[in-house]
């Protein structure tokens, strides 16, 4: 069965020219996960894949680089093209996992056509074959980062974080880390995200596979927070891209 990472934005904290903010198309086989969802994600997704089939949207906190764009989900899902599968007699509802909270700012709050689940770090879900678990990290507000597994094969995904969480907490089996690094060594300590150098620290400890790094200011150079990562890793690192696809 194929699995792919799909990125439909990865600019951090806010979207750069052009760009959008966190949002990820998950695929295994016939099942759509999106992780995030960001502003700008939604357009994106639909150059990609048909919203209607997307069984779970996951948003892993409340900042709204990572999911204003639900909004725009809900939307279509309400009035839009996405009415009949989700709205109309015989769709079924809209499943959003967030933590606490996160639903009394949505506009859709309400929404008979949203199915809104709250999600604690002790959860384990099952969304169609895919078994997926969390873990609180290291970022002030309630964020929950993403461990989802399919048939012995596992992707993380450290949502926002500081260095005072570290992917192990998720286990010993990541085979693909999608890591915030948020900017350069320079930064380091100045708010609760991770350098470059601090995601390469993480990921060569954790033991993963491949790290590939997401979240970057459009201020920061690339090339800057890639190499760090580098050398702390101590192995060639990926970096997401809007339009990227990874195989996991
Ligand atoms: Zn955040």
């Amino acid at each position: 069965m194929v699995r792919t990472l799909t990125v439909l934005g990865c600019d951090g904290s806010w979207p750069g020219p052009g760009g959008a903010g966190s949002g990820y198309l998950v695929q295994v086989g016939d099942t759509s996960i999106l992780l995030d969802a960001g502003p700008g994600t939604f357009a994106a997704l639909q150059t990609r894949a048909d919203p209607a089939n997307v069984a779970a949207v996951v948003v892993t906190h409340a900042h709204p680089d990572h999911w204003t764009d639900l909004e725009s989900f809900a939307t279509w899902a309400g009035y839009g093209p996405g009415r009949a599968r989700f709205r109309d007699p015989g769709g079924r509802a809209l499943t959003v996992f967030a933590p606490p909270g996160l639903r009394d700012w949505s506009h859709f709050a309400s929404a008979d056509w949203v199915d809104w689940r709250e999600l604690a770090p002790s959860m384990v879900l099952a969304i169609g074959p895919v078994q997926a678990r969390f873990g609180a990290t290291d970022h002030g507000t309630p964020t929950l980062a993403v461990h989802l597994e399919h048939e012995g094969s596992a992707l993380a995904y450290s949502a926002d974080s500081g260095p005072g969480w570290s992917v192990e907490e998720l286990g010993s089996d990541i085979g693909t880390f999608l890591c915030e690094a948020t900017y350069t060594e320079q930064w380091e300590g100045s708010l609760l995200h991770l350098s470059g150098r601090e995601a390469g620290v993480m990921a060569a400890a954790a033991g993963v596979g491949r790290l590939i790094l997401t979240h970057r200011w459009p201020t920061v150079a690339a090339d800057e927070v890639r190499r760090e990562a580098e050398i702390a890793f101590g192995r060639p690192v990926e970096q997401a891209s809007p339009g990227a696809v990874f195989d996991w």
